[in-house]
């Protein structure tokens, strides 16, 4: 092993943490990352660093990561200043650590000519080891105020209001639908991604640190909007954009054709040991038609495989990006290119520009079995809209017994909010204004509820933002940080 060395990138090449092989991990649900290296591996890794004078990796996270401090600190080997450094911008860094598709890397000055630095290995192998070491433990606020927040919602964005919110004093109740909490991180993400254990452990951390947590209380079904509107000084909807996208055409209403999400959800309660269906999704030896190229079709494909399917195609309309950046695509902005998922290495076939236009039952037993559908080639507008199609192959059949639709979110599902005066805008997230207020007086948003379907890491930088926004709307200032987020401008003080 080469010595550590301040200019490490010029010794020393980019070995990320890893993951498991393909061929093994697709037989069973656990994570399918490999251990964490050692500090002697990750302290090479930390010296690649450049401590850039523009640090772009910062501006490529979006809750701004002050990464070149805890890339130094890892180098040096300060595992405790790296953690409350990482905390300083991020309150939850393993659940980042673990589920980033880490912007911050495409933006890593090297990553212009070179391998970026492994910054989401040292962030996962930093806050690993703060759990492990005992280092990571309840702070709860040495002065409570008069107020009373209510934050609707327990993924990323809701916790990381009510964590930031409390430890200013206030008293935070969450409300949340579901028997768990923790939203998709809980039961749209696969464990194989992301095991649950470590939301519980989070949550532990908050309910000591004095934060109220309500399950099965869903707003509008078994709580009274208008409740948190008389009860509470504040209110944060952080309910996230689950409404589904659908596909209008003929032969959806077949048994077989179903939400990407019912099919996860039911398998995370899978895994959980929790009761099921009484008509459970499975894939096993199913043809399993994946529609949508994202990340929750991915995470379907990954699925299906663990389930035995007898073959797995993932569908998408849209043309295969790029292997390369194109012209107008430079770093440091996020790279227009494809990379083959995790999912993807595990099996199963990827179609691109397949436009599917009917779900079929040929046999006549109510359930789909072929998906029929068009190869095409499309035509853009300046705005990158899709306006006409080419036909270069009609009449495509393809075996499809199960068809998980996987095409996007339209928004926060059902509309319990209305009522107080909670408004949409065109997009269908809650309508806000730059203080991240709703247009009901007293009410804000945050995550995906706010800016549409996205990542944690956004959701955590939205949660800690809107706790920002609250905390100056009850006290008339406030001393929370804002995230640096770089695609909105940071709010002024
Ligand atoms: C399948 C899938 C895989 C993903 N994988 C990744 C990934 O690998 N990496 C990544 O960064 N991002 C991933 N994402 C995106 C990420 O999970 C979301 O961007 C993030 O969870 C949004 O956080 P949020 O707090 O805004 O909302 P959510 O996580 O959606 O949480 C909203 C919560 O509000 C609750 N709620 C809704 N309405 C009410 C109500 N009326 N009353 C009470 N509670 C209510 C919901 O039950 C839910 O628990 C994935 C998303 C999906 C769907």
């Amino acid at each position: 092993m080469t010595e550590p060395h301040p200019d490490g990138y010029q010794h020393t090449d980019r070995h990320p943490i890893g993951k498991r092989d393909a061929t093994d991990r697709v037989h069973d649900s656990d994570e399918i990352w490999t251990p964490t290296w050692s500090r002697e591996h990750l302290g090479e890794q930390g010296s690649r660093c450049m401590d850039c004078g523009v640090p772009t990796c910062m501006g490529g996270c979006p809750i701004g990561n002050i990464i070149p401090d805890w890339n130094d600190l890892v180098y040096r080997d300060d595992w405790r200043a790296a953690l409350d450094r990482l905390h300083a911008t991020n309150n939850f860094p393993e659940f980042t650590g673990y589920t980033c598709p880490a912007p911050c890397e495409d933006a890593c000055v090297l990553a212009y000519n070179d391998d970026p630095v492994t910054i989401k290995s040292i962030e996962r192998a930093i806050v690993d080891k703060g759990w492990a070491r005992g280092w990571i433990e309840p702070e709860p606020p040495t002065e409570r105020s008069d107020y009373a927040v209510a934050v609707v919602g327990s993924g990323p964005a809701g916790l990381a209001a009510a964590q930031q919110l409390n430890r200013v004093g206030h008293h935070v109740t969450v409300f949340e639908r579901d028997d768990e909490l923790g939203g998709l991180m809980r039961y749209g993400i696969p464990n194989f991604k992301f095991e649950k254990w470590r939301i519980d452990r989070r949550i532990d951390q908050l309910a000591a640190e004095g934060i109220t947590f309500r399950t099965g209380a869903g707003v509008g079904e078994t709580v009274d909007p208008e409740t948190l509107t008389d009860d509470y000084d504040a209110v944060c909807l952080a309910v996230g954009a689950q409404a589904h996208r659908d596909l209008d055409i003929p032969g959806r209403e077949l048994d077989g054709v179903e939400y990407a999400m019912a099919y996860l959800v039911q398998e995370n309660r899978r895994q959980a040991g929790k009761e099921q269906d009484d008509d459970p999704i499975h894939a096993a030896d199913k043809h399993v038609v994946v529609l949508g190229g994202g990340d929750t079709g991915a995470d379907c494909v990954a699925t299906a495989h663990r389930h035995g399917a007898a073959g797995v195609v993932q569908i998408g309309i849209n043309p295969q990006p790029p292997l390369d950046r194109p012209a107008d695509n430079p770093w440091p902005e996020a790279p227009k290119t494809y990379h083959k998922t995790y999912a993807q290495e595990e099996g199963g076939v990827q179609e691109f520009e397949i436009d599917t236009t009917a779900f079929q039952d040929t046999s006549g037993d109510g359930r789909v079995d072929t998906l029929a559908a068009e190869r095409v080639l499309w035509s853009y507008d300046e705005e990158g809209n899709r306006v006409s199609k080419q036909v270069l192959e009609s009449d495509l059949e393809i075996p499809a017994d199960l068809v998980l639709i996987a095409i996007g979110f339209t928004g926060p599902d059902g509309d319990p909010f209305a009522d107080l005066g909670v408004g949409r805008a065109l997009d269908g997230s809650f309508d806000t204004d730059e203080r991240m207020m709703t247009t009901a007086e007293g009410v804000f948003a945050a995550g995906d509820a706010n800016m549409g379907a996205s990542l944690v890491v956004w959701a955590i930088g939205e949660g800690r933002d809107v706790a920002r926004e609250i905390d100056r709307y009850l006290t008339g200032s406030t001393d929370l940080p804002a995230s640096l987020r770089t695609h909105n401008p940071p709010i002024a003080p």
